[in-house]
This record gives structure tokens, sequence and C-alpha cells, in this order.
């Protein structure tokens, strides 16, 4: 990796945004930003690691503020913008689409034309080796009946849910301002990502939060639905290999070739729990008798597959974990790290934002 490489990362308090950055200090020399709001996914406790590296440092800014993004990039002077902020979360885009559209799509433009603003007034070299790398999800192709079939790089656009709508319009932009502006952008779309400081919200930590509290593990319709799970720090890899290594204007899929029904996600960590957690809540006799079948979501994609072949051909990337290796792994970490997860439950990890001036005045570390 180039030693003066600058990257804003945005979105980079969230689970895989904080990967990326985690990665970024400890594996590489570059300088990293970190832009993000910090909305309830954003918790500043996930980079207590590189809170005190002084190629670190954290602007509280919405993207949606164009204003406060000039004065970043004038400030920062990225060679590289790898953009993660974004609303995640498909039951909440159900509820209350709004805030998709607004950060996904608009903060996305916002972004966009920041960055272009800034790359436009950049000097000959250093405009050659600007990159705006969007991270995208595999939603955007809607599902597969086949069970053999996986989404290509080349496979239609057909999202099913706010969230996957709003982010098919923000890849549909990026890809728009590459082909119209010049503007030199990597896209990438990812399967489901599992791992440390994941939130609670999510399938998997949140089966084993309740099933350490003895609570019942909802599990939509009957658990037939199949996603591809990526170990985060396998696609924080992939990204920063996209980033340094990419050709502009590509998309690339990224996946962990680890296709597995709901319920199987589930019943491993059942079983993962009775050997790592034998000490069981009050009551429970197995950790999967807590598992209770609740009534689907509205639209839910039946089944997601990733060809992730253009990765491993043109980038020499592959996953290092198995979904055995990482769900071990992630058990593990929620096993060992109590007060990380203690403080998202309570509500703790959001305090001392109160008070806080806005952005772009920096703040460093994990505040
Ligand atoms: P996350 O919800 O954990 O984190 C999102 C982060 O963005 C949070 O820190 C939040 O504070 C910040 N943010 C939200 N709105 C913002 C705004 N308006 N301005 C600035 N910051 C804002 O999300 P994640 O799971 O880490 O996903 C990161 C990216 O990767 C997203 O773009 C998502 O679509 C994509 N993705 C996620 C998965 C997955 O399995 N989680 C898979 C593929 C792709």
């Amino acid at each position: 990796m180039d030693f003066d490489q600058r990257i804003l990362v945005t979105g980079g308090a969230g689970f895989i945004g904080s990967a990326v950055v985690r990665k970024l200090v400890s594996d590489t020399a570059a300088q990293v930003a970190n832009v993000d709001v910090l909305t309830y996914a954003g918790n500043p406790d996930s980079l207590s690691a590189v809170a005190d590296s002084d190629r670190y440092r954290f602007y509280r800014v919405d993207i949606c503020d164009s204003q406060a993004l000039d004065e970043i990039f004038a400030e920062f002077r990225p060679t590289a913008v790898m953009h993660l902020a974004a609303e995640s979360h498909v039951d909440r885009s159900i509820d209350g689409p709004a805030e998709f559209i607004q950060t996904n799509i608009v903060g996305t433009y916002s972004l966009l034309e920041s960055a272009r603003r800034y790359w436009a007034r950049l000097v000959d070299d250093e405009k050659a080796g600007f990159r705006f790398h969007h991270i995208s999800t595999d939603e955007v192709y809607g599902d597969l009946e086949d069970d053999t079939a996986l989404f290509t790089e080349t496979t239609p656009y057909a999202p099913s849910s706010p969230y996957s709508a709003s982010k098919a319009s923000s890849d549909h932009l990026v890809r728009a301002w590459q082909r119209t502006y010049g503007f030199p952008v990597l896209i990438t779309n990812c399967s489901n990502n599992y791992g440390p400081f994941h939130f609670p919200e999510k399938l998997i930590p949140h089966v084993i939060l309740n099933a350490l509290h003895g609570k019942p593990i909802p599990v939509y319709g009957d658990g037939s639905q199949i996603r591809d799970w990526l170990y985060v720090e396998d696609h924080a890899r992939a990204l920063i290999r996209v980033l340094n290594n990419g050709v502009i204007g590509e998309t690339y899929n990224i996946g962990g070739h680890n296709e597995k029904r709901n319920i199987e996600v589930v019943e491993t960590i059942c079983s993962l729990l009775e050997e790592l957690a034998p000490l069981k809540p009050e009551g429970v006799v197995h950790y999967r008798d807590l598992i209770t079948f609740v009534t689907d979501r509205p639209g839910h994609d039946a089944r997601y597959a990733i060809d992730a072949s253009k990765m491993q051909r043109e980038l020499d990337w592959a996953p290092e974990e198995t979904f055995e290796t990482g769900i071990r792994k992630t058990v593990s970490w929620y096993l060992n790290n109590t007060a990380w997860w203690q403080r998202v439950l309570s509500g703790a990890y959001q305090l001392g934002r109160l008070g806080e001036s806005a952005a772009p005045s920096k703040f460093k570390g994990d505040e």
C-alpha cells in the first residue's frame, strides 16, 4: 500500500466500517478519517483499538451535509473514499423508509458531489490516483428461485425491500457519475456479513444474545431462507484489495461461498453455545428449545448466493474463514466481550454524545 494514502471512510463507526478502519490502521500505513454521524448503529466503542492512533481522526458529520463534507475534503485531502455509511437494517426500512431514502440515496449523491468537486481540482497525479469506492450489497439483485443460480456482476437489479431499493439507487448514481463525469469509482456488492462488533438487531448476534438471556430466539417463517455468509474481516480485506487493485468503473461481487438456511445458522449457534457456554440461564435445558418461529417478513427474499469468482480471478482474493471457523470465532467473541454488548443493550454506548459540537470540528479517537 502507498505510504501517502489518506482514506476517508464513511460509516466507520458501524459494523463493517469499523472493521475496515481497524484493519487500515493496523495493517497499513494509511491516514484514516472516519466520517460518521453516529446513528443508533454507530458505536465509538468499536473503534477503541484505533482511538489513540495518530493516523486516525473522526468527524461527526452527516453525509447529507454538503458544506461540512466540502470542508472535510479540503482539510483532510483524501486520496480515496470508502463509502459505507448507510441505513442498513431491512426491518427498519419496512417500518420507516424515509431515512433510507435520505441517507442511502440523497447522502450518496451529496458525497459524490463533494468528492467530485474536490477531485476536479486535484493536479494530474493526484487526480489519476483518486478513487471513490462505493460499498453495496447483493440484495440489489433481488432473490434467486433456482437452487443453483448465483448473482454475478451482470445480474440485473431487482431489489425487493426499501433498503435494497435505496442501495440499488445509490449504485446507479455512482455508476452514472463514472459514465457521465469520468469520476473514478469502484463498486462492490457483498453478501451477508457476520462477526465481532455486529449490532444485536441483526440475526446472528440477536440469536447469541437472546440465547444467553434465556429469551425466545425468533426465526422468520420456517427459517428456510438461504443467505451466503461472509466473515466481516474477510470483507474488510476484500475491500482494501479492491481499493488498491480494482479497475476503475468495475463492479466486484464479494461472497463467502457459505450458503446456509437461516435455521441452520440458528441451530449451529445453539450447538456452539452448548459447548462454549454450558452454564445456561435458569429454566433452559437446551438452547435450541428457545427457537420460536414467527410470521415471515413481508417481501422476504428466499435465497441470495454470490458468485465471487471475479474477485478470485482478477484480484486474487478468497475468504480465509469458512462458516464453521468464522461462526465459532464470532460466538466466542460475544462470550468474551460482554462489556461491548452490555453497553449496546443498555444504551450506554450512545452516552457522551450530547453537547458535542457539530462537525467539521474533529474529534480524536473514539471520543
Ligand atoms: P451499520 O448499520 O452497522 O453502520 C452504518 C454506519 O453508517 C453507522 O456507523 C451509522 O452511524 C453511519 N451512518 C448512517 N447514516 C449516516 C449519515 N447520514 N451520515 C453519516 N453516517 C451515517 O452498517 P454495516 O452493516 O456496517 O454496513 C455498511 C455498508 O455495507 C452499508 O452500506 C451496507 O449497505 C453495506 N453492506 C452491509 C452488509 C451486511 O451484512 N451488514 C452486507 C453487504 C453490504
